[in-house]
């Protein structure tokens, strides 16, 4: 909670700066709605949800004074109503083993060191987990997978470079069942320069998985960098068409995030959040939590 309240500081901090400059001495009018609402698009929270906190504060408090912690107040509470139905936990159905998770997102968006995490969490849980170098366009992605192995106790399936990594998700899913995993997480390209490419990889993965057991991949989970403000509903339109997305992580929390899109993408999309990145090591994993992140983001 820590990192992710002096991970979003930033936000906080310019939000404080806008805030201010509205409030000093002023009645909540039509002018401080409309500069309240573009701040608010600005920390990219998005026009559902804006229009959420104006209206709330317009409907309480019009005509009257307005202090920046009125303000403040009003918003954790409309970001925490936008995002509490989206904050679910990741839950495995391991009556058919293996679970298969599928990550997928933007190159740099933190998916090995993810799936790193998440496989730590898993095998702490007493569950075991097979990883697929499924990424096999980056020998540093599947080096840096094949550590994550070694340090959770993971087999992890690779191939070669350049390899097709729709067979080799297969065979990682098969290997998954003969070692007797729970779960099987399969990493994949993320090259969104050559998106006809990446498209039809992702495509070919699922189609693959899914001639063998039409319910594969059970979780289809994608990586959102915090850095990269509005770029992150971007991707999710892109992936969720072309992977299925149903579940999302938003990960470097901990730098200086814009944390304000993963509320739009809450209001627009309506996926769940499983987990949040508050940094590089194998512990910066946390579960979402609706009302820590809307206080962090209202500072
Ligand atoms: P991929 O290309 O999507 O597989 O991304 P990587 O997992 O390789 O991550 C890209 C960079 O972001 C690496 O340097 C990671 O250590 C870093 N990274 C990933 N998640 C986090 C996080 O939650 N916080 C911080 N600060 N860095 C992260």
């Amino acid at each position: 909670l820590q990192k992710l309240r002096s991970g979003l500081s930033r936000s906080s901090r310019e939000l404080g700066n806008n805030l201010s400059g509205i409030v000093s001495k002023r009645k909540l009018d039509d002018d401080t709605l409309q500069d309240l609402e573009d701040v608010l698009l600005q920390a990219d929270l998005g026009m559902e949800t804006t229009t959420r906190i104006t209206d709330a504060l317009s409907a309480s408090r019009y005509g009257r004074e307005l202090t920046e912690k009125d303000i403040r107040s009003v918003m954790a509470r409309e970001v925490g109503r936008v995002l509490e139905p989206v904050a679910k936990p990741l839950e495995l159905d391991l009556s058919h083993k293996p679970h298969v998770v599928l990550v997928v997102g933007v190159n740099g968006t933190g998916k090995t060191t993810t799936i790193g995490k998440l496989a730590a969490k898993l095998t702490r849980g007493g569950l075991k987990v097979t990883l697929a170098a499924g990424d096999t366009f980056r020998a540093a992605a599947i080096e840096q997978l094949h550590i994550w192995g070694e340090r959770t106790g993971s087999e992890v399936i690779s191939t070669k470079l350049g390899a097709d990594a729709a067979s080799l998700a297969y065979d990682a899913y098969a290997r998954a069942k003969e070692n007797g995993s729970d779960v099987v997480i399969i990493d994949t390209a993320g090259r969104l320069q050559n998106k006809a490419e990446l498209m039809a990889e992702l495509e070919k993965i699922v189609r693959v998985l899914r001639k063998h057991d039409n319910a594969l991949p059970h979780t289809v989970l994608q990586t959102l960098d915090a850095t990269t403000g509005q770029n992150a509903m971007n991707q999710v339109e892109i992936f969720r068409n072309v992977a299925g997305v149903n579940g999302l992580v938003m990960t470097k929390l901990d730098g200086s995030a814009r944390g304000g899109i993963l509320v739009a993408i809450a209001a627009r999309h309506q996926l769940p959040v499983y987990f949040i990145g508050v940094g590089e090591d194998i512990d910066d994993l946390e579960p979402f939590e609706a009302d820590d992140f809307a206080n962090a983001i209202a500072g």
